[in-house]
């Protein structure tokens, strides 16, 4: 899914935050879990308890400043890319690829029952920094906070999957990333992910539900990314190679439950699965990519089904 060199854009949702570097020191940083109305879905991988990773300290807040009058002073930078930038460069892939999911889910969103569609925010962001759902870093990987409609995105993530995870990486699986988030932003709009406990685990819970259908969505995007023009009418995107089309189920693959607690030393529990297996993942990303974004009704279809 290479893009078009000679094409060039302007997302209307992506930032670039410099700056700041720290987290605001409120005390809602643990709404990691999802708790008190704040829905914070980390793609997959990185809970807490899968990983050992002790983030205890981010998830607090302030508490490494030692200040509570401590402000982030980040800069949100809106930027613009051509499409040969976007072949070389990271930030610029993730702007191409929010020009095609905001021109591709304002056209379909409504056909899953979205009434009225606007885009998420997307902010990449280097090491750290704050969002509406508490304290981001690449420790808990990309994910989308409905409190403020937004995405984050820390670039340094993608080598953590290659190399804790086994994911071939590759262009078209960081924006599969990407495109899996916004399908959390579809579910927010839609009011599907208000409706799930989040503490609901397990191989058909609502959350295998919602993971699989944000996959689905992201396959659906792919499925017609190649449609979407630039300003001038230059087609942005190509559509995927096999290859590529390889290293996305590589990726999905990876951030399975099943992987994701074999590669962390532990026993595979699918009583405590939250996204679905690698097998799931790669079945609901290709059933989007193949029929499109109505076919995605993860909550539909019955427990052995999935
Ligand atoms: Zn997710």
């Amino acid at each position: 899914m290479a893009f078009n060199d000679n094409s060039s854009f302007d997302s209307r949702s992506v930032r670039r935050r410099s700056g700041g570097g720290g987290f605001r020191p409120s005390g809602r940083g643990a709404a990691i879990g999802g708790g008190g109305g704040l829905l914070l879905l980390i793609i997959g991988f990185l809970s807490v308890q899968y990983l050992g990773v002790d983030v205890t300290q981010l998830l607090n807040g302030g508490a490494s400043y030692g200040s509570n009058s401590y402000q982030p002073a980040y800069q949100d930078e809106d930027f613009s890319c051509t499409g040969a930038e976007a072949n070389s460069n990271q930030d610029c892939r993730f702007e191409g690829a929010a020009y095609t999911l905001e021109q591709y889910w304002a056209k379909s969103a409504a056909q899953v029952g979205v009434e009225s569609y606007h885009d998420p925010k997307t902010i990449l962001y280097n090491g750290s920094t704050s969002s509406a759902c508490g304290a981001a870093s690449n420790a808990v990987g990309p994910f989308y906070c409905s409190a403020d409609e937004s995405i984050y995105i820390d670039g340094n993530f993608f080598e953590i999957l290659k190399q804790r995870y086994g994911a071939q990486g590759g262009p078209l699986a960081e924006m599969y990333v990407l495109a899996h988030e916004w399908g959390h932003h579809i579910q927010h709009l839609q009011g599907v992910l208000r409706q799930v406990d989040h503490r609901d685990v397990g191989p058909d819970s609502g959350m295998v539900r919602l993971e699989l259908q944000a996959d689905c969505y992201a396959g659906a995007w792919m499925g017609e990314a190649s449609q979407v023009e630039d300003a001038s009418g230059n087609r942005v995107l190509y559509p995927p190679t096999e290859a590529e089309l390889l290293q996305t189920v590589s990726a999905a693959q990876a951030v399975g439950d099943d992987n994701i607690q074999q590669q962390s030393g532990m026993s595979v529990e699918p009583e405590t699965f939250s996204h679905g297996s690698s097998e799931q993942r790669v079945r609901w990303l290709m059933r989007g990519y193949e029929n499109g974004a109505t076919s995605c009704d993860t909550f539909a279809v019955a427990g052995n089904q999935l």
